[in-house]
């Protein structure tokens, strides 16, 4: 049990702004910034005509509001504050390393952002500079900042492993490959292109590399037996679930973001969650369940909600919806916010949930793995520089276009490639956050195979418990603050 000092830290902890705000939220517009917008809407149309190395984006309304320097003194004060109390009592406690690793992770998401604010500044001095010697140091200057960025937000998110990369893309190079002088003269067009901008100059280069890299599925199947079970089981923990979302199951029709929110209160409701759900008129954002404000959004202008989508997204944002809302009713202030790290399995649980009820397996995040990798330059072995944004858009809209079944339309593709790279380099500079998808359902994955197994009472206190706030399961520092597995006397008698 935390008490005096450590509680304290735990509860000034809560209340810094940034506590509550994810990384990726300071490098969106936000609400009632129209001239950001404009600026976003033209940096992408000119970096997709074939301008700059990286889109032209300026205007970061959100970045420093609130006041990152304000956060970084209090996050401070806070580690100082822990580490007086270590020295002067010698606790060696969970609690205390726990919740000073809180802090830690929390204040390099400000560093980095800070790190943005100063690449930012570095361009600006080297496009507004008339003198060329001034220009060309601001020019060193910002890369240095984006190298930095960039490994910040790998220390704090992790960075991805060269050999499931490797697998990944050489499932790519294999596929090329395969389209390399086929009858689709389309695909054997890009084929070429897409391998030449890995840096192959032959078809043999190419055979040649692939022979030298890990093959194999770097995922544990979702088992059927578990996704039925543990579908089973949730709908027992929530009874109502069902039944409220009948109305949106099966649809034979996609849906408009507006028109969604019965869908998203009705599965709030029926997870016991007193939550607003509103739309943001004119935004193109993801539907998102925000801790600070108690409430989900969904972008008016996102693509359409397909049929499975209005089953599985209400469930995933409920889901996180849930669990701050029991986090909120944790009586330690270190169970009242996430845990550290636990952006992977918090977000690979709902999007293992989602194929659950759509029994569709997949797995997620392959993309985003894909990109962190190639910003890094895991590809261009020996070289491992970070690459632009353009080289990376260059390899993965000629992917999707491989992967597509119909006929390929390039602009649309490389447009929707350019959304998706933007979310690995947000702030443009290369952002791990995105990883946690792959990672995090390859957790959840095992952890649903593996508690599937056990007998029921077992499970479902075990399922209760993945809800008593953000932690991570495969943790052990987490799994003794949030009062032990229900499933470990089972699990290590089995
Ligand atoms: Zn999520």
């Amino acid at each position: 049990m935390a008490i005096g000092v450590l509680a304290d830290v735990a509860r000034a902890f809560n209340e810094v702004p940034h506590t509550s705000i994810p990384s990726n939220e300071p490098y969106g517009v936000g609400e009632g910034h129209a001239a950001a917008s404009g600026e976003r809407k033209e940096a992408k149309r000119a970096f997709l005509a074939g301008e700059g190395a990286w889109p032209a984006i300026t205007r970061y309304p959100l970045l420093d509001t609130p006041s990152l320097d304000a956060s970084e003194r209090q996050y401070w004060q806070q580690l100082n504050a822990i580490t007086d109390y270590v020295e002067q009592t010698g606790d060696e406690t969970t609690e205390a390393a726990v919740i000073y690793e809180k802090v830690a992770a929390k204040l390099a998401e400000v560093y980095r952002h800070k790190e943005v604010l100063r690449l930012l500044g570095h361009v600006a001095a080297s496009e507004g500079a008339r003198d060329e010697e001034f220009r060309e140091t601001a020019a060193v200057r910002a890369e240095e900042s984006r190298g930095r960025a960039a490994s910040m937000s790998g220390e704090i998110f992790g960075e991805p492993e060269t050999e499931l990369f490797e697998m990944m893309l050489a499932a790519d190079i294999q596929l090329a490959l395969a389209y390399w002088g086929s009858e689709d003269a389309a695909k054997d067009q890009i084929a070429r292109e897409y391998l030449g901008c890995l840096g192959f100059e032959s078809r043999e280069e190419a055979e040649q590399k692939l022979a030298t890299m890990p093959q194999g599925e770097p995922y544990e199947e979702l088992r059927d037996d578990t996704m039925q079970i543990i579908r089973e089981d949730f709908c027992e923990i929530f009874p109502d679930f069902e039944e409220a979302m009948r109305p949106y199951t099966g649809l034979d029709h996609s849906v408009k973001p507006a028109d969604a929110q019965p869908a998203f209160q009705a599965a709030l409701r029926a997870m016991g969650v007193d939550w607003p759900v509103r739309i943001l008129t004119g935004k193109k954002v993801a539907a998102e369940a925000s801790e600070a404000r108690s409430e989900i959004t969904i972008g008016e202008l996102r693509n359409d909600f397909t049929s499975d989508e209005m089953l599985t997204k209400p469930l995933h944002e409920g889901w996180h919806a849930r669990l701050f809302q029991n986090a909120k009713m944790q009586e330690q202030p270190h169970l009242q916010s996430s845990l550290p790290r636990t952006l992977d399995f918090g977000e690979g649980l709902p999007v293992v949930l989602e194929q659950i009820f759509s029994g569709k397996k997949r797995v997620p995040g392959v993309k985003y793995y894909l990109q962190i990798g190639l910003l890094k330059g895991l590809h261009d072995i020996g070289m491992g520089k970070e690459q632009s944004f353009h080289a990376v858009n260059e390899i993965m809209w000629r992917r999707a276009a491989l992967q597509e079944k119909g006929p390929i339309d390039r602009a649309k593709l490389q447009g929707a490639s350019y959304s998706s790279v933007m979310r690995t380099a947000r702030g443009n500079a290369r952002d791990n956050r995105d990883i946690s998808y792959f990672v995090g359902a390859r957790k959840a994955t095992q952890f649903l195979n593996e508690t599937a197994a056990l007998p029921k009472e077992v499970r479902q206190a075990r399922l209760r418990w993945l809800m008593s706030t953000t932690f991570d399961p495969t943790n052990p520092e987490h799994v003794e603050l949030v009062g032990g597995d229900p499933a470990a006397a089972y699990l290590e008698a089995a």
